[in-house]
């Protein structure tokens, strides 16, 4: 009898821990496992917001596959994924296509734009490494060009980041650290340079802890973040973002609006015919899609329901690890002839929002709330934890964030 193939498409933080902990459970004749991703590297999107700014860069961030991936037991395609086809229980490619017994989708999210007029032609988005290297190269090429030319265009120095949830924050915090070093660099004065966090809810951090929120603020505020809350974004151009607030419709001069306020599952997953809610897919406990039992969807595609809140789980990374530990286990399970899946449930550790290198809050076990050099310390050993169990302490050492005394 055939092995069963397995493909996995996307090699972010849902497919590529698939792909990693299937190496270990299966043996080379029990599945023929493949692996499809766009690039030659996997990327930690939770350092994206780093690379964009500028303050680390994107060579610590992504991560050659074949490093962690045992290519003569996991078949490696780069390619880029143009459809799914469940009922075919085919995959195309750009270069090919791919026939599967069992498929696990992890092809991530794309911006969610809701139909702000320009926003998608003008804005910038924080969602890969090339998107992130181009922000960075744009905000640098604005600073240089202030100076050389004959009219000092403001709309140069004024970069404004739609949304202050957690990528927001995160995004502004590095702004924050980012933009002295950038005035010195290109002979700016920093005065001239405005970083404006636009934000339609009545709070920054929704859904954050208060007395959280008010340190995030407080923090950034003090390194020269303007926030606008409760500002609704009406309108993106070349050279200018409209808002409203309080009734009032404002302009804000600027060439650079970098969006971080809603994502969505990757369209190809909705296009596939499966049921989306707002392009992610609801899943059973099992994380497969209603009739079909041959599909799992891991990370930010995937909608599964907190029974608690009666809401959604929210995209991230820390679940989408969990999700695919869990379909490995699972898929190991069908292939070895065992029909009976166990469910999923998250199993939450707590959430840390960076405000820089060296400053940071988050709550973790159930309600401990941390600040300032105790809550950057806790991100980089979450960071590192998820190193350790990709690729051992070989890639901790090479791409792991050790410097837990740089406050
Ligand atoms: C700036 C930022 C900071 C964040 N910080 C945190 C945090 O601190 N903690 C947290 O838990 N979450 C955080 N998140 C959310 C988290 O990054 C996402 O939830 C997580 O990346 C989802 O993982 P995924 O495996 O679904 O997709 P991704 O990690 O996005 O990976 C998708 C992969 O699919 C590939 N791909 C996409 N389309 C195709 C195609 N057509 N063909 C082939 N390959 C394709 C991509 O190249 C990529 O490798 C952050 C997000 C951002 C943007």
């Amino acid at each position: 009898m055939k092995n069963p193939n397995i493909v996995i498409l996307g090699a972010g933080y849902g497919g590529i821990m698939t792909a990693v902990k299937l190496q270990k459970s299966l043996g080379a004749n029990d599945a023929n496992v493949t692996l499809v991703n766009k690039h030659s590297y996997h990327y930690q999107t939770t350092w994206l917001h780093e690379n964009a700014a500028g303050t680390l860069h994107h060579d610590r961030t992504r991560i050659a596959i074949k490093d962690v991936v045992n290519t003569s037991k996991i078949n490696f395609v780069q390619d880029t994924v143009t459809e799914i086809k469940p009922n075919e229980k085919k995959v195309l490619l750009e270069d090919g296509e791919l026939s599967y017994d069992y498929l696990v989708i992890g092809l991530g999210f794309e911006a969610a734009t809701f139909g702000i007029s320009g926003l998608k032609e003008h804005a910038y988005t924080i969602s890969s490494i090339n998107s992130a290297r181009l922000i960075r190269q744009h905000i640098e090429y604005n600073f240089a060009k202030y100076n050389n030319e004959p009219e000092k265009k403001q709309e140069r120095l004024n970069i404004v980041v739609g949304g202050a949830g957690f990528t927001g924050i995160e995004f502004v915090g590095e702004l924050a650290n980012r933009v002295p070093e950038l005035c010195k660099e290109y002979d700016v004065p920093r005065d001239q340079v405005r970083i404006i966090n636009v934000e339609a809810a009545p709070t920054a951090l929704p859904g954050f802890d208060p007395e959280l929120v008010e340190y995030a603020m407080n923090s950034l505020e003090a390194r020269g973040v303007e926030f606008k809350i409760g500002a609704m974004i009406k309108e993106v151009t070349e050279n200018k973002l409209v808002f409203e607030k309080d009734e009032q419709r404002e302009e804000i001069e600027t060439n650079t609006v970098v969006w971080a306020a809603g994502v969505r599952g990757n369209s190809l997953v909705e296009e596939a015919g499966f049921e989306a809610n707002r392009g992610r897919i609801p899943v059973g406990d099992d994380l497969r899609p209603e009739g079909y039992d041959d599909v799992f969807i891991v990370g930010d595609c995937a909608l599964i329901m907190n029974e608690e809140t009666e809401r959604p789980y929210p995209p991230t990374a820390q679940i989408a690890i969990q999700e695919a530990e869990h379909t490995a286990a699972n898929l190991a399970r069908l292939i070895k002839g065992d029909k009976h899946l166990e469910p999923f449930k998250p199993d939450l550790k707590g959430t840390v929002a960076s405000l820089g290198d060296s400053d940071a809050i988050g709550v973790v076990f159930d309600d401990k709330k941390l600040f300032g050099w105790s809550a950057t310390a806790m991100k980089k050993v979450i960071d590192n934890r998820y190193l350790l169990k990709l690729g051992g302490i070989p890639l901790v050492l090479k791409k792991g964030k050790l410097n837990f005394f740089n406050f």
